[in-house]
């Protein structure tokens, strides 16, 4: 397979730089997106640093069909074009639901839900040009299987992704691009190392593999979606979470 071009949204931190990070070590051409340039740009430099591939940032906003469109059209004018999209951006402010506003559901959902199908849609003239079209999308555990409280709305935007890969894989697949799916559970991101030792044990112990996941198991999940050898799969969902979901009660983790 010739050099995958690859598109990360949300890639600044987190799990879309797991992402990124997984295909820049392999050999890709890797644009990194967010909306902070700086902060898209920073991370560009250390994982091109790193793995000595040709890493990228680009700015844009999930929200806006015409930000996307622009930062597609960048990342075709930087590589020659576009193989693989990760569609990662997401933000999960906590609301309870008893004091949620109409606000605080609409900039989830337009940014998790909405923004998953102005990014993909923005990218599917470049992958159509691509002789292996892939789209990669991050959902979650919570919503699709899983529920927390304070994220009635982040749960709907991430179950409303899996809905939205099942009718876009059919549609796309004239053109040879699949759509797939990775649900992570919890992952250790910047966010997170702040919360103190006592918190992060006790929720490593609530997984049967005994440790929160790193951003790299996301970003291997992606590059198996995004391989020559899935080629024929599309549509489908991948749950990378230590085991977490599986334990009937806390006796179950022994
Ligand atoms: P994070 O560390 O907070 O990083 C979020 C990234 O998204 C940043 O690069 C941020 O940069 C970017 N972003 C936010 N809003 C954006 C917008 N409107 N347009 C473009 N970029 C935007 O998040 P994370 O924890 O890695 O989560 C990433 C994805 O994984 C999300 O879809 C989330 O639902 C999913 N997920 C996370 C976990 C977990 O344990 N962390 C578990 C399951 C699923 P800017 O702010 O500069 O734009």
């Amino acid at each position: 397979m010739s050099t995958q071009k690859v598109l990360v949204t949300g890639a600044s931190k987190g799990i879309g730089k797991g992402i990124a990070s997984v295909f820049a070590k392999n050999g890709a051409d890797v644009a990194v997106l967010a909306r902070d340039l700086a902060a898209a740009e920073a991370t560009a430099s250390e994982l091109a640093q790193a793995t000595g591939s040709k890493v990228i940032a680009v700015a844009g906003d999930v929200t806006s069909k015409e930000s996307m469109t622009a930062a597609v059209n960048r990342v075709v004018e930087a590589f020659g074009g576009l193989d693989v999209l990760c569609a990662n951006a997401g933000i999960f402010p906590a609301a309870p639901l008893e004091d949620m506003t109409e606000d605080d559901w609409d900039l989830v959902l337009n940014t998790n839900l909405k923004g998953t199908f102005i990014t993909v849609q923005s990218a599917i003239p470049a992958l159509k040009n691509s002789s292996a079209g892939r789209v990669v999308v991050t959902s979650s555990i919570t919503g699709p299987v899983t529920g927390f409280p304070g994220w009635s709305h982040y749960g709907a935007s991430k179950a409303g992704q899996l809905g939205f890969i099942r009718t876009a894989c059919i549609e796309l697949a004239k053109y040879g691009i699949t759509v797939n799916a990775v649900m992570p559970g919890n992952i250790m991101t910047e966010g997170l190392q702040g919360m103190g030792e006592d918190y992060l044990s006790q929720m490593a112990n609530s997984i049967p593999l005994k440790r929160l996941g790193d951003v790299e198991d996301i970003g291997h999940a992606a590059y198996y979606f995004a391989s020559a050898g899935a080629g024929y799969v599309t549509g489908q969902t991948i749950v990378v979470d230590g085991g977490q979901i599986l334990p009937e009660s806390l006796e179950a983790l022994g």
